[in-house]
């Protein structure tokens, strides 16, 4: 049994992004509080660390300086055709939606600055929606990102509870693994796991599960910061739903493993509830790594809206499913094509304008804040992570005719697809490059890359000049083979909106507190079947902070 630990206000479980606000929350407010996470002190920040720290503000004076109208009302018109909250359940989940975008739109980026954050100043415009004013996807551009990315994101909290340490308000148990909560007369009273044996790995990697011994800590409230479900590929296969078809056989994993949604069943049977557990946001735009962290590590791309796509078997896909656009109304269509993969197909002059590639590792630039090497994205060439992609990413195909590359395509697709014909490819692309010439065109793809260069940032920064495919002064030509990659869990433990867990009669669960990825980001799934992106890490900060407040109040 390990004391050191013992005596405190709050234990927080998971030293995430969520377990760190809420953490420096508890002791800012002179409670004293351990953070506990299963993973060496390395891996400390969780998945965090490695986000692009890209953030969801509204009208912030980058969107204002950019030219772009933004304003709370819109944005919740945004957010609501997005979830399309439909069940009992999404009671909470919608008022802490509400509470959410009042958050965005007010004092999260000057209590964000306060702390040092900064954001680069031309704002991403993330899924772009599925065509309709009511519907899913985001009006105007949002998505902020980080200066420092991830780490950027991670830098000030991590600080708080650091000083909180030196003070002796905060206490660290790193290597504990929680494996129940412990619950007498009906109140959570503390957890009870195991202590993991010491571990050297580099952060993000999956570290051993051997326990070495036992720990026991009592504390009048608890606050589960676990995260999510991603880096378990059979619990995802588990609790996937039937509108999204049947689950891939083969995925790539966009989180470290610790992603491993464990807590969840843990703190269901203390008593808590889990809400919408099929809802799930993964990406369709997986890229195997070919320098991996993890274990089948996947990257995804953050696609400009330029690309071909088809599916495996070289049919283009159908209007608004464009790169950028719709995530999982375009999964849900590849999902109906019976193969696990599809393909972009587009040219030089597209990606070194158009592929940005998500986390922290894969933008040395606006991680190390090094402007020189950020300047250079705007000269020839893609940028360095991308460029080595291309050159040594098992999905890649580079060349310099339409022959040579539906060759290298075959040659990467799985043996029981039918084969890309390069005749129907070629003339699939000589039909859309002909709407090139045509000012008034009906491929509502080229009216969506002309309808974007009309934002200063796109056309500065992440959507090519409108072009022919097979133009070779664009080539040379590449296909890139995507997969599904899993990320993010956007369902979890029901709460109120002082981030109590509920049970299911309804009611606070005496003790119990969520935040972050396992509440769903906040009441069990404030983003209900859809993200706008951006609003995970915010949801973390927002959720993190509401449950340190709250439980630090209650003790
Ligand atoms: C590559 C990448 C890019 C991303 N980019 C963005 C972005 O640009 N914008 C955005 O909004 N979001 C982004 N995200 C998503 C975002 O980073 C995550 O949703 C968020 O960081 C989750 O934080 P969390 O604290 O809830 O969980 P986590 O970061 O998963 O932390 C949970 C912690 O709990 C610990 N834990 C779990 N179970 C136990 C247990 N039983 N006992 C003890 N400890 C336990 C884990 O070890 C872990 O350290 C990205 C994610 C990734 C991986």
């Amino acid at each position: 049994m390990n004391t050191s630990l013992e005596s405190c206000d709050v234990i927080v479980v998971g030293a995430g992004l969520a377990g760190l606000t809420a953490a420096a929350e508890v002791a800012d407010a002179g409670k004293k509080v351990v953070l506990l996470d299963q993973e060496p002190e390395q891996s400390l920040g969780g998945q965090a660390f490695w986000s692009l720290g890209g953030l969801f503000f509204v009208d912030s004076p980058e969107q204002r300086r950019m030219g772009i109208k933004d304003s709370r009302d819109l944005a919740m018109q945004d957010w609501l055709g997005s979830a399309q909250f439909d069940r009992e359940e999404d009671r909470w989940p919608r008022a802490w939606a509400e509470a959410y975008v009042d958050f965005a739109a007010g004092e999260k980026r000057a209590w964000l600055r306060e702390m040092g954050h900064r954001v680069f100043p031309v704002v991403g415009w993330a899924e772009r929606g599925d065509g309709r004013a009511e519907g899913h996807g985001n009006s105007v551009p949002r998505f902020h990102i980080t200066w420092g990315t991830g780490p950027g994101v991670v830098d000030p909290f991590e600080r708080r509870c650091r000083e909180h340490a030196a003070a002796g308000r905060l206490r660290f148990g790193f290597r504990h693994q929680v494996d129940d909560l412990v619950v007498e007369g009906g109140t959570v009273v503390g957890v009870r796991g195991t202590l993991l044996e010491p571990s050297s790995i580099q952060r993000g990697q999956a570290s051993s599960r051997v326990g070495v011994g036992e720990f026991e800590l009592r504390a009048q409230a608890v606050i589960v910061t676990s995260g999510g479900i991603g880096g378990n590929h059979d619990l995802v296969r588990k609790t996937w739903p039937a509108r999204l078809g049947t689950p891939p056989k083969t995925m790539v994993a966009g989180v470290p493993a610790h992603v491993d949604g464990r807590m969840l069943g843990i703190t269901e049977a203390a008593g808590a509830t889990v809400i919408n557990p099929d809802r799930m946001w993964h990406y369709v735009e997986g890229i195997r790594n070919w320098d991996p962290i993890w274990d089948n590590h996947g990257i995804r791309i953050l696609p400009g809206p330029s690309s071909l796509w088809l599916d495996a078997t070289g049919k283009r896909l159908p209007a608004p499913y464009f790169p950028g656009f719709d995530t999982l109304g375009t999964l849900a269509h590849l999902r109906t094509t019976g193969y696990d993969y599809s393909w972009f197909v587009l040219t030089q002059k597209i990606i070194e304008k158009e592929f940005a590639l998500s986390g922290s590792e894969q933008n040395p630039d606006l991680t190390g804040k090094d402007i020189k090497l950020l300047l250079s994205r705007v000269k020839a060439g893609a940028p360095g992570p991308v460029e080595a992609f291309k050159q040594h990413g098992a999905d890649f195909v580079v060349a310099d005719t339409l022959t040579e590359l539906v060759r290298g395509m075959n040659e990467i697709a799985d043996d029981e697809a039918p084969r890309i014909e390069e005749p129907s490819l070629r003339s699939l692309i000589e039909a859309r490059d002909r709407e090139i010439d045509n000012e008034f065109t009906k491929d509502a793809q080229v009216t969506a890359i002309r309808g974007a260069r009309t934002y200063r940032g796109d056309k500065l920064i992440r959507v090519a000049s409108p072009h022919k495919l097979l133009d070779p002064k664009a080539g040379p030509l590449i296909a890139v083979r995507l997969n599904v990659l899993t990320r993010k869990t956007l369902g979890g433990l029901e709460s109120d909106l002082d981030g109590r867990c509920l049970t299911s009669a309804g009611e606070p669960l005496p003790g119990l507190y969520a935040a972050g990825e396992v509440n769903g980001f906040g009441g069990g799934g404030m983003m209900g079947y859809n993200a706008l992106e951006g609003t995970f890490l915010g949801g973390c900060l927002f959720s993190g902070r509401v449950a340190g407040r709250a439980a630090a109040r209650a003790v």
